[in-house]
């Protein structure tokens, strides 16, 4: 083919002007455009807008989780309220390291009572927790701190007074294994459960 070096502009096939610019620019182009560019950066910003949407999930979801282990639920029981030690007992949980998010003075009824510690319903010492948890007014409370459920466990000692460790609260206070002057929660599950069961939204601080 015999090439010449630009003298026309009308798309001539020997015209070296118009093979680069005419042809691809008629033909190629848009679709080189498509490719390179466009289809590129629509696949860029869709995997964008999904790993922005997943951080906020993510983000969601581990508020979530740090708002549910951050916090647990205790309850002053009935012999501990009876003995005088609600000031003490708020003092070591105030030692501890625990803010109270939120604190009631109250007296649950037998049915109340029965259906806060519904998991125990088949257990042989539930009429006797149950009547003792009603027995007089408690103080229930939310607390919160980093890692609140294990360590709030380890602050109030075995459910066994006897085989408590020293220096807690149930050491201290607790006469027995049923009258064990606190409740702690066991999981994060259950001191979601249990703060609901006492204290509703506008309650909490
Ligand atoms: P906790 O999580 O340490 O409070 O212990 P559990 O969940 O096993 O029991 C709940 C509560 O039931 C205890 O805190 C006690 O008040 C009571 N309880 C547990 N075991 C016995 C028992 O053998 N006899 C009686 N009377 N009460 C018990």
């Amino acid at each position: 083919m015999n090439i010449r070096l630009g003298d026309c502009s009308k798309g001539n096939a020997s015209c070296i002007e118009c093979m680069i610019l005419f042809k691809p620019v008629l033909l190629g182009y848009p679709f080189i455009l498509l490719a390179i560019y466009i289809i590129p950066f629509l696949i860029f910003y869709t995997m964008y807008r999904i790993f922005v949407k997943c951080t906020y999930l993510c983000g969601v979801i581990l508020k979530i989780n740090s708002y549910m282990s951050n916090r647990t639920f205790t309850m002053i029981k009935p012999d501990a309220v009876r003995a005088g030690n609600i000031g003490n007992i708020l003092q070591m949980i105030n030692a501890g390291g625990f803010r109270i998010v939120a604190m009631k003075y109250t007296r649950l009824t037998l049915d109340q009572a029965g259906k806060f510690y519904e998991v125990h319903k088949e257990r042989t010492f539930y009429g006797e927790l149950t009547e003792f948890m009603s027995s007089g007014p408690i103080v229930a409370a939310i607390l919160e701190k980093d890692n609140a459920v294990a360590d709030f466990r380890t602050l109030i000692g075995a459910t066994n007074p006897a085989q408590a460790a020293e220096g807690t609260i149930r050491k201290k206070y607790a006469a027995s294994i049923g009258e064990n002057a606190v409740h702690g929660s066991d999981s994060d599950d259950n001191a979601k459960i249990e703060a609901d069961f006492f204290f509703n939204g506008l309650e909490r601080f």
